[in-house]
């Protein structure tokens, strides 16, 4: 596995700012422990090299023509696409998911994504008409891009890809588990051709490099996806700032099934949802709603679809040591409030490997801390409805509006419930991934949206000329 030892910022590999060149971090393979490299912990000095980067290429990259930007863009998404066996590879080493995995998601969306944005760019009208006022859309700036490890890539590209389409300009601090994927994208920019620091890399610790990019002045847009606790502090600092911020924070979503619904399909795509990246998805439907007449047959057909699941094999281990405990630790107190384990358990399934067992609890009640805390690992909680309010009382009791599903007889009746969900985005009777549609989260799953043109709206603007 190839890792840089320095840090991409002005076009060039930078070694870290003078007397820190030691300070390194150790890249794990969570799947067999071992450190399969360094990357340099970049410190407040290096993001302030790279945010000037980034303010120097700023006017430039503001003023190309949208079309030449388009152009880089494609020019990024064939990179992608060249590199894809590159990516899963460096995607499965660093954060342990199966290498099939790694290539249809982890390697395949980026590729749709940068896509996306390449191809919408051409349509794309950077002015509007209102009455006697033309309305210019313009890039909001410097973005200071802080990313979590669960979809290392994806999550890089869902606010590169929009960013420089904008013509802003950024800095990018990825998770301290997966700079690998970063450092793999940051080549793959500088091959696109785009200019020099119109894209920096500083890799680092999230409380030092992290906290310094989001406390930079000269940060225009903070754009974050991770955990609640993390995107609270960065929302108060962007606030106190007067800067904008957008924040793709976590979820507890739920899959609503219907009593018309086909229960089997319901409930098997409902497992592998949760199972999907070891339970490591923000959107995860990890509360299944079941109507009391259906429940003990949707508890046995999860029960079967969850046996799958063999880690080690179609199931990866947790990305760290840490998350691995928390999800044990989860999964011990859910046995402990009185949930009906019906397979898996805390014990560790592996002796190496930061693995856990795919889990699935019965007779959840909605108070219990596994139908309301974010887990993130392979454990699906099912819990009984009474009627439809009942459900939707459910399904919209938590802090959390991320995500969610809803399976009926009919799409009507699916989409009827769907409207009541207090929640971002919704799959209709098992409907697919849309890379254009806006991800976003209801309530204190977070702030702004990505993807999509409403993707492309959080990095402008607005400027009102009156004639
Ligand atoms: P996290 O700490 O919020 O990490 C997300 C990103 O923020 C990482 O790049 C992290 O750097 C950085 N960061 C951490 N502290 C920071 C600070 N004080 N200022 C600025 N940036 C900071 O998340 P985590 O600890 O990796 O995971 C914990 C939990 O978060 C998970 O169990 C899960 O519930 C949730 N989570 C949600 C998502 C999601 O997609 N919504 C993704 C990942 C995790 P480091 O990598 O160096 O910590
Ligand atoms: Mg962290």
């Amino acid at each position: 596995m190839k890792a840089h030892d320095g840090m991409y910022i002005g076009g060039e590999w930078r070694p870290p700012a003078a007397g820190r060149e030691g300070d390194t971090i150790a890249v794990v393979n969570p799947a067999d422990e071992q450190v399969i490299g360094h990357v340099p912990a970049g410190t407040a000095e290096d993001v302030d090299a790279a945010v000037r980067a980034a303010r120097a290429a700023f006017p430039g990259w503001a003023a190309t023509p949208p079309a030449e930007r388009a152009a880089r863009l494609a020019a990024l998404r064939d990179v992608l696409a060249a590199r894809k066996d590159e990516i899963a590879g460096t995607v499965t080493a660093e954060l342990g998911s199966p290498p099939a995995f790694s290539e249809a998601v982890h390697a395949g969306t980026p590729v749709a994504v940068a896509g996306s944005y390449a191809d919408m760019l051409a349509g794309y009208s950077f002015e509007e008409k209102a009455g006697n006022s033309t309305v210019l859309l313009e890039p909001v700036g410097v973005v200071g891009a802080i990313t979590p490890w669960n979809y290392p890539l994806h999550q890089i590209v869902a606010k590169a890809a929009p960013a420089l389409a904008a013509g802003c300009t950024l800095v990018l601090k990825p998770a301290e588990d997966t700079p690998l994927v970063a450092q793999l994208f940051a080549e793959a920019v500088d091959e696109a051709g785009f200019p020099a620091g119109v894209f920096n890399l500083v890799t680092g610790l999230g409380p030092v490099a992290g906290q310094a990019l989001a406390e930079h002045a000269d940060v225009d847009l903070v754009s974050f996806t991770g955990s609640t606790a993390v995107g609270r502090r960065i929302g108060a600092i962007a606030g106190a700032a007067v800067k904008r911020v957008a924040l793709e924070l976590g979820g507890k979503s739920a899959n609503v099934i219907l009593p018309g619904a086909d229960l089997a399909r319901a409930v098997n795509v409902g497992v592998a949802n949760v199972m999907a990246n070891s339970g490591q998805t923000c959107s995860a439907w990890t509360r299944m709603l079941v109507h009391t007449d259906q429940y003990e047959e949707a508890v046995a057909l999860a029960k079967k679809a969850a046996a799958k699941y063999v880690p080690g094999e179609r199931l990866g281990p947790l990305v760290n040591a840490k998350q691995q405990e928390r999800v044990r630790g989860y999964i011990a107190k859910g046995v402990e409030q009185g949930a009906r384990l019906v397979t898996g358990g805390p014990e560790a399934p592996r002796e190496t490997g930061y693995y856990v067992q795919p889990t699935v609890f019965a007779d959840v009640t909605p108070d219990m801390a596994i139908a309301q805390e974010e887990i993130f690992g392979p454990v699906l909680s099912i819990l009984r409805y009474e009627d439809e309010e009942d459900a939707l009382r459910i399904a919209n009791g938590t802090v959390y509006g991320l995500a969610g599903a809803v399976w009926a007889g009919t799409e009507e009746e699916a989409v009827a419930f769907a409207r009541r969900m207090e929640t971002g985005q919704v799959d209709i009777n098992g409907g697919r991934f849309n890379p254009l549609a806006p991800f976003g989260g209801y309530k204190q799953s977070g702030v702004g949206r990505e993807l999509g043109t409403h993707g492309l709206a959080e990095f402008l603007q607005t400027k009102s000329l009156q004639f």
